[in-house]
């Protein structure tokens, strides 16, 4: 185990946990922010955040996590790489077990996001990487000039939709009923494009394909059961996310999707230990509560040491 005692210990690097690092580097605590594979979080796989205050006309995604990440770098936030696996109470003293080694903080702010949800249909796995993919603007310009599928009926599959239409011949979005979730402007925009068909009341129940990848899913309509086959190269799943919080099933308490339980000021179940985020069970899940919630955490953490 480490000799070293951080003041606070946050783990994973999206909007909440690099608001949360600016805070408390900003106010000289010695922090370390702990992130398992790359900064910037789910953000990073956005194309246009046309939402977050300060930034007429949108910004990309990614362009705007380098600014988070700089602006955390002028207040001197340390940042680690590696997974966390366990969280330890010692009263006073919390253990973050990183990739088997322990690290001591005096406080802990968990800001692990969410995931992509899987669909749990024949074929998914098998064409994952060869035609099933989960971020449209990962992987979207692989599908030039052939017709692709989205699944899903929430402003990411919409958002995504619209950005498959610059590379796809054609993009069916496939929802299972027979309404959005989607916020009207999005809405306007997927209606009036002329490259996009939305197959309502559908549901995919196979991914099809050869070795060469993906090349038909088999789809039922929710009404008759009626069967169909639509042939594309692509489908992209966006049908929600599930929360990054599976290591702390039996420390922390957790609602029964496994989001993190939180007050209103980020306290979880532990004292000393704040959640901030998608990982966070709340209403609202966007980059600007995001990072309102990294905020009021790194306040708290500071109130929690004083
Ligand atoms: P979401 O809002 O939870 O929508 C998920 C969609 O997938 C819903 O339409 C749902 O159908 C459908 N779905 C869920 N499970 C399914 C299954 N097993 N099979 C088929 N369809 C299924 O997820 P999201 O679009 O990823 O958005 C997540 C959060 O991020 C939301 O709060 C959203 O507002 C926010 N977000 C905001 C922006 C933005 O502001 N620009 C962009 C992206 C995301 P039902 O409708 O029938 O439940």
């Amino acid at each position: 185990m480490s000799d070293k005692l951080y003041d606070v210990i946050i783990i994973g690097g999206g909007p909440a946990g690099l608001t949360a690092g600016l805070y408390t580097s900003r106010a000289k605590l010695d922090t370390l922010l702990v992130e398992r594979m790359i900064m910037g979080g789910q953000v990073m796989t956005t194309t246009k955040v046309e939402n977050y205050p300060g930034f007429p006309g949108g910004i990309d995604g990614p362009d705007l996590m380098v600014r988070f990440q700089e602006h955390c770098q002028e207040f001197g936030l340390r940042v680690d790489y590696g997974e966390v696996e366990n969280l330890i109470d010692r009263g006073g003293e919390k253990i973050v077990v990183v990739d088997g080694k322990e690290l001591r903080a005096r406080t802990v702010i968990i800001t692990t996001g969410a995931e992509p949800r899987k669909l749990g249909i024949p074929g998914e796995q098998e064409f994952t990487g060869r035609g099933v993919s989960y971020c449209a603007t990962c992987d979207g310009a692989f599908f030039r000039n052939v017709p692709v599928a989205i699944v899903g009926g929430g402003d990411t599959a919409v958002e995504e939709a619209l950005f498959l239409t610059k590379f796809a011949s054609r993009v069916y979005l496939i929802h299972r009923r027979d309404k959005l979730r989607t916020t009207p402007i999005l809405q306007d925009r997927l209606f009036a494009h002329e490259k996009i068909e939305v197959l309502w009341n559908s549901v995919v129940e196979r991914a099809e394909g050869s070795a060469a990848g993906l090349n038909a899913l088999a789809l039922r309509q929710v009404a008759d059961d009626a069967r169909r086959t639509l042939e594309v190269q692509g489908v992209f799943v966006a049908i929600g996310v599930t929360p990054k919080a599976h290591f702390l099933a039996d420390i922390l308490e957790l609602d029964a999707d496994g989001y993190i339980l939180t007050d209103a000021e980020c306290r979880t179940s532990m004292p000393g230990v704040f959640a901030a985020g998608d990982v966070r069970k709340k209403i609202l899940k966007q980059i600007a509560t995001a990072v309102g919630d990294g905020a009021i955490a790194a306040i708290m953490a500071e109130k929690y040491l004083e």
